[in-house]
């Protein structure tokens, strides 16, 4: 086969790699079409991967080495991955999801380093080619360290732990990174050392920025990270010259940025503050936790001759929906009422459950039609001709201190305006809190009535009472 005939059918299997990840994304954004597009992206990977291997010129004399690298390389690494996604726990996700997104930035900057060290030997750098290898490293190294924090964090591992000085301190590290990159995009041939230093400020960075992040405003910095191994990715693609790691990057990296955007407006934050690791420091020191009254607890026998004499039934899911695996059981809770004539839809909060878009995917697994899944601001629109408002599981998104305690670690993020319904039942296990780790006074207010147990339990318990009706 000649080169130009070999060159041709790389760069057009790259094409057709990069139309399914755009085809994937796009299904992605509808709950039935998720998984099939999903299923096309990773078909156009394994493609581009296939292609690379059988179609790309020899890069050394010893393809045989090459080889057994690259399929060692795989195995080890589809063993590893298919051990990881077959063994976790649906709860587990969000960390899985942000330990991948952090070996994503590793690789661009390991890229950056291997690309550093082969061009050095070769040569002198071309100016732009450089800019793109520390680009890739500074961004892939940040995502790496990030990622891992945020994984330890999910995971439960590590706490916030906000220092003082901690902003002035990241905003000199952003300094210095940014001198010491602008400083070797300057020389013709850099030292490695500089690369070294660039690295292990870049890893401090993705460390000290994420470490202090707490309260409810880990969404933001989850989505900003994976934006950022989008970006490095590209770069990545850019430098091999690889049409379909550059589209792919890219669309990781806009989607990200997008998500980040649509977050930092849903928790009422901007960006800057995210980027110098200020906001949301102290968790569970910071807000209100003083004593807050009595609580009234409710049957699941008087919880159900409320649900099914309501005109209207408003859920709200959360984090603990999640855990007790509940959604099937809230959707046949939902076809029951709506048998008896109760209107019954979903307020799902942009930021519930540990991951953006957590309670969405959670109810579409149990078929829950999506136009019954309101926004935030619809389901606020309508809290007042709501009968019952139902909190399964949900803590942090419906405390009202979000509101009324400038002190809180989730001041100033939205909420679902529960207390405008006219009754409300919390259903959890016990008076723990959520992620933020702060009392919610919504649990001692008058209008409000608990119904503790498991959430899965619960609602099996109120259908059976429901039916006996
Ligand atoms: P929260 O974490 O605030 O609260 C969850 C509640 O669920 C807990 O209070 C717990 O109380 C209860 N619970 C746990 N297990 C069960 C169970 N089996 N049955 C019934 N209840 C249970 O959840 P929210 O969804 O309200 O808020 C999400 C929080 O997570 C926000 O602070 C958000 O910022 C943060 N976060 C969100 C991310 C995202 O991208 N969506 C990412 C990272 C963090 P009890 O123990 O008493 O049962």
């Amino acid at each position: 086969m000649t080169e130009l005939l070999q060159n041709s059918i790389l760069e057009i299997c790259y094409l057709i790699a990069s139309v399914t990840f755009i085809l994937g994304l796009k299904m992605l954004s509808s709950p039935d079409k998720a998984r099939k597009g999903n299923l096309y992206a990773a078909y156009g990977m394994g493609l581009a991967i296939l292609a690379t291997i059988l179609f790309k010129e020899e890069l050394s004399s010893d393809k045989m080495l090459n080889y057994g690298l690259i399929l060692g390389g795989l195995v080890v690494g589809t063993v590893i991955g298919m051990r990881m996604a077959l063994k976790v726990k649906m709860t587990a996700m969000p960390q899985m999801v942000s330990f991948f997104n952090g070996m994503g930035g590793a690789c661009a900057a390991v890229i950056s380093i291997v690309e550093f060290d082969h061009i050095s030997h070769s040569g002198t750098f071309e100016m732009g080619m450089l800019i793109v290898i520390i680009l890739g490293l500074i961004i892939g190294a940040v995502s790496f360290a990030g990622s891992i924090i945020a994984y330890g964090k999910l995971e439960g591992k590590i706490g916030d732990k906000a220092f003082p000085g901690g902003q002035v301190i990241n905003i000199g590290l952003l300094l210095a990174i940014l001198g010491l990159g602008i400083y070797m995009a300057t020389m013709a041939s850099p030292e490695p050392m500089y690369l070294y230093i660039l690295l292990t400020l870049s890893l401090l960075y993705g460390i000290l920025f994420v470490m202090p992040i707490g309260g409810a405003d880990m969404p933001v910095v989850i989505s900003l990270l994976n934006s950022f191994t989008g970006v490095a990715a590209a770069f990545g693609g850019f430098l091999y010259g690889n049409q379909a790691m550059l589209t792919g990057g890219i669309l990781v990296g806009s989607a990200g940025t997008i998500l980040t955007v649509l977050m930092c407006t849903a928790m009422n934050r901007s960006l800057m503050n995210v980027i110098i690791g200020s906001f949301g420091g102290g968790g569970a020191a910071a807000g209100k936790d003083s004593e807050q009254g009595t609580i009234k607890e409710i049957t699941a026998t008087d919880a159900a001759i409320l649900l099914a004499y309501a005109n209207k039934v408003s859920v709200v899911p959360g984090y603990g929906l999640a855990v007790a695996q509940a959604q099937h059981t809230v959707h046949n809770l939902e076809k029951i009422l709506e048998d008896k004539g109760v209107e019954f839809n979903y307020a799902v909060h942009p930021v519930a459950g540990r991951m953006p878009g957590h309670m969405n995917v959670l109810l579409a697994e149990a078929d829950v039609p999506y136009p019954k899944l309101q926004e935030m601001e619809d389901a606020n629109g309508d809290m007042a001709s709501t009968d019952v408002v139902l909190v399964i599981g949900a803590n942090d998104v419906v405390n009202p201190a979000a509101e009324t305690d400038p002190s809180s670690p989730i001041y100033g993020m939205p909420i679902i305006k529960a207390l405008d319904a006219k009754n409300i039942i919390v259903m959890k296990r016990s008076m723990g809190k959520g992620y933020a780790g702060i009392e919610n006074e919504l649990f001692f207010h008058e209008k409000n009535r608990m119904l503790f147990g498991d959430a899965k339990d619960s609602l099996e318990k109120l259908i059976a009472e429901v039916k006996n009706l």
